[in-house]
């Protein structure tokens, strides 16, 4: 299994899965994706249905990850997905809330949002191999608040990684600052700047693009266009099907809250992969991009001073990194194409192929979309609690939302759950007009003791501090 970039540089000399790891965007500026998608048999399918979680995570990875000797590949599967970890051997358990409609659960990680489940893996992965290659990493990102805790919850006391996460200083939930800041570990660092999330966003790009400094504190990201969480999160749509369906003739559609378009990503690559998918449906938030493409053909990422901010905050996306590896696919794998597409996108605001041949063959990947506001968020919540005695999240609201607009007879839909109301207290309480549950060990969370530092809008800060830690730690 070899890897090349989106816009096709270097397509002679591909990759392997460790060299992309560490390595975040492709030198071209794109992504790296695999040169073809490994096509289960009928009968492989079958031999997968029964599966446990981690057996199956291992049978769907190794065929993405072949430079990784088999045995260790399946302890790193093994180690990160226990019911320890995740609260249930099932890991991603499905709740029918009634017929041919299902919730996939996937948020019963340690931060109670569905990136733990690439996350942690990932965490495992990183000092495997940095411990063969006797290198280390210093992960520097930024988050408004889901991200940044399930990748310093993944990373804490790993060896060979530390973390320096940017927040912006009092704009996240008090559960989300007291999740992150009370997190004790030397090698996790977290700096809350006074700003938002978008100048947290150009310090690390500011940091990242000083080449220099780069190479020499190795600095490394978790973002979302990091191919090892995509590869991680398909497993879990196979794991859903098979829950769902009793043969392999049997189609399933898949409704997926959506950002920056990593988790439904990895529901295309299910399908292309050969998982008997029926639609995936995008749903976004007011922040509408991506439901805007899926129904006119352009693809028109907002200003971030054009990015609304919504009860579903982390799918308040202004462009989204991963559907450029969806394009890829779309235009028949032609790397000059995605070139041309995303030129028009850095140069003229966006693209439009709705008088192109991509656009006729767009319904053969199954994609539907569709858009919610504040309003739908706290009916479905409402109607949700009320007919199923179950609460759910504003994002996962999202979700169902579109879902129940694209419901068929006969083909049984799967929402995802991306998040745990207790998250997003504040808004639940508006909907429903008590706090939600939240689970045991998160009680007093935000008594407990903080450590971070507050500064200004500062990339030299940033620098100055990761400089101090890592010569200090004896980096
Ligand atoms: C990150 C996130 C999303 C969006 O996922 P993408 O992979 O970026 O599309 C949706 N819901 C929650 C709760 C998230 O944390």
């Amino acid at each position: 299994m070899k890897y090349s970039s989106t816009r096709g540089a270097d397509a002679e000399h591909p990759k392997s899965f460790c060299d992309i790891l560490l390595e975040g965007l492709a030198p071209d500026g794109g992504l790296y994706l695999p040169q073809t998608y490994p096509v289960l048999t009928e009968d492989e399918l079958t031999k997968l249905r029964p599966l446990s979680y981690a057996d199956l995570a291992y049978e769907i990875m190794h065929r993405f990850i072949d430079d990784i000797p088999a045995d260790d590949l399946r302890k790193i599967v093994n180690k990160t997905y226990t019911k320890e970890v995740f609260g249930t051997g099932d890991i991603t358990p499905i709740h029918t809330l009634e017929k041919n409609l299902h919730l996939l659960k996937c948020s019963n990680g340690p931060t109670l949002a569905f990136k733990d489940i690439a996350m942690q893996f990932l965490g495992h992965l990183f000092e495997y191999v940095l411990a063969k290659r006797h290198a280390e990493i210093n992960i520097l990102g930024a988050t408004s608040g889901d991200t940044g805790s399930a990748a310093e919850y993944a990373m804490k006391g790993k060896k060979g990684v530390r973390v320096f996460m940017l927040s912006p200083h009092e704009k996240m939930s008090p559960f989300q600052c007291a999740q992150m800041f009370s997190l004790q570990d030397k090698n996790i660092i977290n700096v809350a700047v006074r700003g938002v999330f978008d100048d947290c966003q150009d310090i690390v790009k500011a940091v990242s693009n000083d080449l220099e400094f780069k190479v020499k504190y190795k600095i490394g990201a978790v973002n979302s266009i990091n191919w090892g969480r995509i590869v991680a999160q398909v497993v879990y749509y196979f794991k859903a099907y098979f829950a769902v369906t009793k043969s392999n003739d049997e189609k399933v559609s898949f409704a997926v809250p959506s950002g920056n378009f990593g988790n439904v990503l990895a529901g295309h690559i299910a399908r292309m992969m050969g998982l008997p998918v029926k639609h995936l449906i995008v749903a976004t938030n007011e922040n509408d991009v991506l439901d805007e493409f899926f129904k006119t053909g352009k693809y028109r990422p907002r200003k971030t001073a054009d990015t609304r901010q919504t009860s579903s905050p982390s799918m308040d996306i202004s462009k989204a990194s991963n559907f450029e590896r969806f394009l890829l696919d779309l235009v028949w794998r032609d790397p000059a194409v995605v070139r041309e597409l995303m030129r028009k996108v850095d140069q003229e605001g966006g693209f439009d192929i709705s008088h192109c041949e991509y656009w006729h063959r767009l319904p053969a990947f199954g994609f539907i979309s569709g858009a919610s506001s504040h309003a739908d968020r706290m009916r479905i919540i409402r109607n949700v609690w009320e007919r199923y005695k179950i609460e759910i999240d504003t994002h996962t609201a999202d979700g169902l939302r579109v879902a129940e607009q694209h419901r068929e007879p006969g083909v049984p839909m799967v929402c995802l759950e991306t998040a745990l109301p207790a998250k997003f207290e504040a808004s639940i309480v508006e909907a429903l007009g008590h706090k939600p549950a939240r689970p045991t060990g998160f009680d007093e969370i935000e008594a407990r003791p903080q450590r971070f530092d507050v500064i200004e809008i500062d990339a030299a800060v940033v620098k100055a501090k990761i400089v101090a830690v890592v010569g200090g730690q004896g980096g």
